[in-house]
């Protein structure tokens, strides 16, 4: 508590009476901690790309330029992290907007499963790669009133990890319907599952149940913390079903900014 005490001057030089201010700085104190762990989790996860890079360039300049086959796997090396060093700047950037709400929306009437089209395509490669097969339920046309880029981003996302966090040949299906006022999207998968005790900290920050599997995948650990935000912005929310070795279900609740279906305006 921080207090602070302001005198009230009558007629003479003494003060007649006092005014005792207390302030409550529970809060104060705990967005600066947020702050300042944001601040360290940062340079920490920097780091790791960093030295790989610099560990890498400095060896073949060191003189492993000679072996060709040497110099391309370091290449490929300081290429990749590098490429992780960006992801990470952009997501971190993104993130910092989105909790400062600073990031513009503009809604307009999207359908939900062009979406997923879209972003099957981009993940194309890598679902092929792996063998999963890929499903999308949909039993009636659903369209909800939203930012375009912010459902994308959230559902690429979810999938994307349905996709990392699933073995070869898994299975990733996503529902898309709607319940009362929502619209209501479901990613599920039968891979590794979380455990229950990390379910509700894998929303956090740089927070990941498996660090090494997530560096392998690509991850940067903040992927959830954006969809957190991007659905506390938009007035929805999300919820996880999820069982170790079973799989996981990441449920996306939207309110209709207006309703549904078929034609209209
Ligand atoms: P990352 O970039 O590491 O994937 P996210 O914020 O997207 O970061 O996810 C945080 C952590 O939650 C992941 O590292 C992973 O441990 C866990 N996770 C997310 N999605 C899934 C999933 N579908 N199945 C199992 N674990 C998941």
């Amino acid at each position: 508590i921080d207090v602070n005490v302001v005198p009230i001057f009558g007629q003479t030089d003494l003060p007649i009476n006092y005014i005792v201010l207390l302030y409550d700085i529970t809060e104060i104190r705990r967005l600066e901690k947020v702050r300042t762990d944001f601040v360290a989790n940062v340079s920490h996860e920097l780091r790791t790309p960093i030295t790989a890079v610099k560990g890498f360039a400095e060896t073949l300049l060191d003189g492993a330029l000679e072996d060709e086959e040497v110099l391309v796997e370091f290449l490929t090396i300081i290429y990749n992290e590098s490429s992780r060093l960006d992801t990470m700047v952009q997501d971190i950037l993104q993130l910092s907007k989105l909790e400062q709400r600073k990031i513009t929306s503009a809604a307009e009437r999207v359908r939900v499963t062009e979406v997923i089209e879209e972003i099957k395509t981009i993940l194309l490669q890598k679902i092929e790669l792996r063998k999963i097969q890929f499903k999308v339920k949909e039993p009636e046309p659903l369209e909800i009133e939203i930012d375009r880029d912010q459902l994308k981003q959230v559902l690429l996302n979810l999938i994307a990890n349905a996709v990392s966090y699933t073995h070869d040949g898994g299975e990733v299906t996503v529902y898309v319907r709607q319940i009362g006022h929502e619209a209501v999207i479901s990613v599920k998968d039968n891979g590794v599952g979380i455990p229950k005790d990390q379910q509700s900290r894998i929303f956090e920050r740089f927070y990941r149940v498996d660090k090494a599997r997530s560096r392998n995948v690509g991850g940067t650990g903040l992927g959830l913390s954006i969809v957190k935000w991007i659905l506390e912005n938009n007035n929805g929310r999300i919820t996880l079903k999820s069982e170790v070795k079973k799989g996981s279900d990441f449920t996306v609740w939207l309110p209709f900014k207006q309703i549904n279906n078929t034609n209209g305006d």
